[in-house]
C-alpha cells in the first residue's frame, strides 16, 4: 500500500513531490524516494526509513527538475532497504518507475530478463517493471508500457518516466488506486487526493487498464489498444485544512475531536444530502439475508451493525472478514444483500469479496469514504461517509461515520420492510440525530480519560469485555489499543470469560468493561466482580449504575443513549483511552509500526 506521486509542469518537482509524499506517508513508511528527469539522466535519491530521512538526504544532495516521481513504501517483496526503495531505474538508466501493488509473476519475468542479460539490483517485484519497460522500449513509451502491462499479473498503480521523452509522465493502474490532478502549472499523479490538494481540486479518477499521458499543458487518456478516451474531470470537495494537523500533536487526536462534526455531516448526508434517502433504489423485500463484510475496524463496524440490523430488520445477518469471505464457499445468492465497508474503497480483500459476491448474483452495497474509489465505482449501490480525509493510520472518525451511516441505513431498511412503524422510525432517527451533541459531551471528559489512561502504561495485558452490542464495540476498543500502544489486548464477550480467558487474569491485568445495555447491566457487573476478585482492575464505560468506585473499579459515564446507538459514544472513550496510553509511551501514534492505511495488497 505504498504511496506514489508524480509531477510534470513548470515548477520544481522536488518540493511538490516531497510535500505530496507527506500526505501519503500513512500508506507506508518503510522507505521513501524521488527520481527527477534531468537532461543527462535520472537524479535519484532514496532512503530507507521515514520521509524525514529522505528529506535529510535531499538537503545534503539537492536535486531539481520539472518532472519527477516519488514513493513511500510499505514493503511486500524485499526488506526495507535503500536498494529496495523506489523509484527503480532500469539497468540502461532509461526508465524510472514507482509502483504500488504486487507483481505476482515477477519471478518468471525476472528470469526471462536475466536470461537476456539484464542485471537486477533489488529484491523487489517492482524492479521488473522498469527493466521490462526498457526491454520493450523502441522510441514510443506508451507502446512499451502497454507491452509491459500486458505481461503483468497482479496489481499495480505505476508512475513511469522515460529519459528519451522528458516531457511525458505515464500513469497506468490495475486494482490499485491512482488519481490524476490538473492545475495551472502542471499535472500530477497520486495514490490519493490529499497529495495534490494544495495545488488543485480538479482530478480524474483513473480506471483499471487505462493509461494517462501527462504533459506540462495537458493530460490524455488511452485504453490498452491506444484508443483515446474521454474522461470527466471531477471537483473534489475536501478542503486542504482537513489534511493538515492544524496545531494538534497528532492527526489521530485531531480526527477524534472532529467526530461530532463528522457525525453531523454524515447524518445530514443520509437525510437527503449526498446519500439521497440512503435506502435509495434498494428493493429491500427481495433479500432474505444480509452479509456485512470488511477488514479491521470496518469489520468491527459491521459487528456493531449486525445487532442493529437484526433488531430493526428482523433478517438473518452475518458478518464476515473480507479476507475469509472470498475463500469460503459462502452461501449467498440473488436474495442476499452484501454490505461492504471500507474507508478507502480500495481495500484489496474487500474488493475481492465484492467481486465474489457479484459473481454469485448478490446485490452489493458499499459504505466508503472516498469518492471515485474502486469499491465506490463497482458496487451496485454506494453510500459515502462524510469523514473527509483521514490521515492517522488508526481510524477514528471514518469508523464513527461508518457506524452512523449503518444505523441510518438499518432504520430506513427496517421501516421500508414494514418492521418499524412510522413513529418508531421517527424516534430512532431522532435518537441518531442526537448523537453528535452527545459525542461532544463525551469529548468534554477528555481530561478524566487522559488521567486514567496515562496510568495504564504499566499493564502487560488489557482485556475489553461487553455483552451484546457492547461486545461488538469492545472489539474496536481492543484493536485501537493494540494498533497504537503495542500493549497486548483482546476483546471478549463478557459471558465467555469464564470459559477460558479468565485464566489470564491476574494482578497486572486491566479489564475495560463496556456497559450500555440496560437489560445486561447485572451480567456485566458480575463479570467485573469476577475479574476484580482475581486481582484485575476494571474500567467501566457506560451508563450502568456503578457499584461503588474504589481502588479496583473506575468509571467513565456516558450521556443517556439508546443502547443500539451507544457504540458511537463508547468508541470515543475507547479511542481516547488508546490514544493517551500510546501518547504516554511516547509512541509514533499516527504511524504505528508495521501498519499502513488503505491496505491495497492481499
Ligand atoms: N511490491 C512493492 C514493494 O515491495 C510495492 C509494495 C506496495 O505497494 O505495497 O516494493
Amino acid at each position: 500500500m505504498c504511496g506514489i506521486i508524480g509531477y510534470v509542469g513548470t515548477e520544481d518537482a522536488v518540493p511538490i513531490i516531497v510535500e505530496g509524499l507527506k500526505k501519503l506517508e500513512y500508506r507506508g513508511y518503510d522507505s521513501a524516494g524521488v527520481a527527477i528527469c534531468q537532461k543527462d539522466g535520472f537524479a535519484v535519491v532514496k532512503q530507507e526509513g521515514r520521509l524525514n530521512a529522505l528529506e535529510a538526504r535531499l538537503a545534503e544532495r539537492p536535486i531539481a527538475g520539472h518532472m519527477g516521481i516519488g514513493h513511500t513504501r510499505w514493503a511486500t517483496h524485499g526488506e526495507p532497504s535503500d536498494a529496495n526503495s523506489h523509484p527503480h531505474v532500469g539497468s540502461r538508466n532509461m526508465i524510472a518507475v514507482v509502483h504500488n501493488g504486487i507483481i505476482e509473476n515477477y519471478r518468471q519475468l525476472k528470469e526471462f530478463l536475466e536470461k537476456k542479460g539484464v542485471p537486477f539490483i533489488s529484491q523487489t517485484d517492482s524492479e521488473v517493471v522498469a527493466q521490462l519497460c526498457e526491454y520493450y522500449y523502441s522510441g514510443d513509451i506508451m507502446e512499451a508500457v502497454i507491452k509491459v502491462v500486458n505481461r503483468l499479473e497482479g496489481s499495480y498503480a505505476l508512475g513511469i518516466m522515460c529519459l528519451e521523452e522528458p516531457d511525458t509522465l505515464v500513469a497506468v493502474k490495475k486494482d490499485n488506486p491512482l488519481i490524476i490532478g490538473v492545475s495551472g502549472h502542471g499535472q500530477f499523479i497520486a495514490s490519493d487526493v490529499p497529495a495534490v490538494l494544495k495545488h488543485t481540486n480538479k482530478v480524474y479518477y483513473l480506471n483499471d487498464k487505462e493509461i494517462a499521458m501527462l504533459r506540462k499543458g495537458d493530460v490524455r487518456f488511452f485504453n490498452f489498444d491506444k484508443e483515446p478516451l474521454q474522461k470527466p474531470v471531477e471537483t473534489v470537495t475536501w478542503n486542504i485544512d482537513s489534511a493538515e494537523k492544524g496545531g494538534w500533536p497528532h492527526f489521530m487526536l485531531k480526527e477524534i475531536m472532529e467526530q461530532p462534526r463528522i457525525l453531523r455531516d454524515t447524518i445530514n448526508s443520509a437525510a437527503g444530502g449526498g446519500n439521497g434517502t440512503v435506502i435509495g433504489r434498494l428493493d429491500v423485500a427481495r433479500f432474505n439475508k444480509i452479509v456485512l463484510t470488511a477488514c479491521g475496524s470496518a469489520y468491527n463496524a459491521g459487528m456493531v451493525a449486525r445487532y442493529v440490523f437484526e433488531r430493526l430488520c428482523r433478517l438473518p445477518v452475518e458478518v464476515e472478514l473480507a479476507s475469509e469471505f472470498r475463500y469460503r464457499d459462502t452461501v449467498i445468492d440473488a436474495k442476499t444483500l452484501v454490505i461492504l465497508i471500507s474507508q478507502s474503497g480500495e481495500t484489496a480483500d474487500t474488493i475481492a469479496a465484492m467481486r465474489e459476491a457479484k459473481s454469485k448474483e448478490a446485490t452489493t452495497l458499499a459504505i466508503v469514504n472516498v469518492v471515485g474509489s474502486t469499491i465506490a465505482k463497482e458496487a451496485d449501490e454506494c453510500l459515502f461517509t462524510a469523514a473527509g480525509p483521514e490521515i492517522a493510520v488508526a481510524t477514528t472518525k471514518a469508523f464513527s461515520a461508518q457506524l452512523v451511516l449503518l444505523y441510518c441505513l438499518a432504520v430506513r431498511f427496517g421501516a421500508r420492510l414494514g418492521k418499524l412503524a412510522e413513529k418508531e422510525e421517527r424516534e430512532m432517527l431522532a435518537e441518531i440525530d442526537g448523537l453528535p451533541d452527545k459525542a461532544a459531551k463525551v469529548l468534554e471528559q477528555i481530561d478524566a480519560i487522559q488521567k486514567y489512561a496515562s496510568a495504564c502504561v504499566v499493564y502487560k495485558s488489557i482485556f475489553f469485555i461487553g455483552r451484546n452490542i457492547d461486545y461488538a464495540i469492545a472489539l474496536e476498543g481492543s484493536l485501537k489499543l493494540k494498533e497504537i500502544s503495542y500493549i497486548h489486548s483482546e476483546a471478549y464477550a463478557g459471558g465467555e470469560l469464564k470459559h477460558g480467558t479468565i485464566s489470564l487474569v491476574e494482578e497486572e491485568t486491566l479489564v475495560v468493561a463496556i456497559a450500555n445495555c440496560e437489560r445486561l447491566y447485572g451480567k456485566i457487573m458480575s463479570n467485573a466482580e469476577q475479574v476484580i476478585s482475581r486481582g484485575a482492575k476494571v474500567l467501566l464505560i457506560g451508563n450502568c449504575p456503578y457499584a461503588e468506585q474504589n481502588g479496583k473499579l473506575s468509571g467513565i459515564r456516558l450521556p443517556e443513549c439508546a443502547d443500539l446507538f451507544s457504540p458511537s459514544l463508547s468508541v470515543i472513550v475507547l479511542q481516547l483511552f488508546a490514544y493517551y496510553v500510546a501518547a504516554n509511551k511516547g509512541l509514533d501514534i499516527d504511524k504505528p509500526r508495521n501498519l499502513a492505511k488503505s491496505v491495497t495488497v492481499e
